[in-house]
């Protein structure tokens, strides 16, 4: 099962998020079978949002979207404060030849564009807030340093954003995958500052060492070297979406009476896929009759 840890370090100055996502990864690919490229941006981002909503007090839901002028258009993550996150691309068979260095060319298949940042709060407690909307242009399009960007810029936040995702040519696609986001807050001293950049900078890359077996913890001391932490949260993450076949009968019938009336004269029955997970969902004739009947539309 995958982890994510937060903490925090140097008298709670800097915050520290790191999270194994391989199998998260591997579902998310799973289900929108996504080109090499695609599966590593979309890992990227999958992980990266999961990074950004933990630690959140009274958070519900966190969005990244990516509207990219690129071959892949658009990627979006969502994720909630229970460590579930789900996602999807607009183009998933986006592909481009690896770049010169032998990675996944990310940053050519994303081009340029905007990244946004939506945090809605409140639902749970059924209170209507309105959502917190951030954006940034896209800076590098390889999405670990747009994050970075987006915490600099937007939320006046310097951090460190680590994401890797590691694949293999057969299923489950994902060998290894993850990420680390380091948060300087108020107050950081310029000392630890220079210590964590330079201990990044000397750091193997995060794939190679999840691939060995690294743990959340683990990466969090690639990142912070000799500086002590305090984990204040350890929790499960998994790809998980929330649609279901009650919620797609309740999307059709609110197509209306005579919309449904023609689906079950005509196609005899009805299919729905969610967007998020690619989750089909097949009503057939009696689902049909009884919405009818039971005068649901
Ligand atoms: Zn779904």
């Amino acid at each position: 099962m995958d982890k994510l840890i937060h903490g925090t370090a140097a008298d709670g100055t800097v915050r520290v998020m790191a999270a194994i996502t391989t199998e998260t990864v591997a579902e998310a690919i799973r289900r929108h079978q996504t080109s090499p490229t695609v599966s590593a941006a979309l890992g990227r981002l999958l992980t990266g949002t999961l990074l950004l909503a933990s630690g959140q007090k009274e958070l519900d839901r966190l969005t990244v979207k990516i509207e990219a002028d690129g071959a892949v258009e658009g990627i979006t993550a969502e994720a909630g404060a229970d460590g579930k996150v789900r996602g999807y691309v607009k183009n998933p068979y986006a592909e481009l030849p690896p770049k010169e260095n032998g990675k996944f060319d990310v940053s050519g298949i994303v081009g340029g564009g905007m990244f946004y940042v939506i945090r809605e709060t409140g639902y749970d407690i059924g209170l209507y807030r309105e959502p917190y909307v951030g954006s940034v242009p896209i800076v590098s399009g390889e999405i670990a340093e747009d994050f970075a960007y987006y915490l600099a810029k937007s939320e006046q936040i310097p951090s460190a954003v680590l994401l890797g995702v590691l694949l293999e040519k057969q299923a489950p696609f994902v060998k290894a995958s993850g990420g680390v986001i380091i948060q300087m807050m108020p107050g950081a001293n310029e000392h630890i500052i220079t210590m964590i950049e330079d201990t990044i900078s000397h750091a193997p890359h995060i794939t190679s060492i999840i691939n060995e077996g690294a743990s959340a913890r683990n990466l969090v001391k690639l990142a912070l070297g000799e500086i002590d932490f305090e984990i204040l949260e350890e929790k499960e993450v998994a790809f998980d979406c929330n649609c279901s076949f009650e919620r797609a009968v309740s999307l059709i019938s609110s197509l209306g009476r005579e919309e449904v009336a023609a689906m079950l004269a005509e196609d005899k029955g009805a299919k729905m896929t969610c967007g998020f997970c690619n989750e089909i969902y097949t009503l057939d004739e009696a689902d049909l009759q009884k919405m009818l009947e039971t005068e649901k539309v």
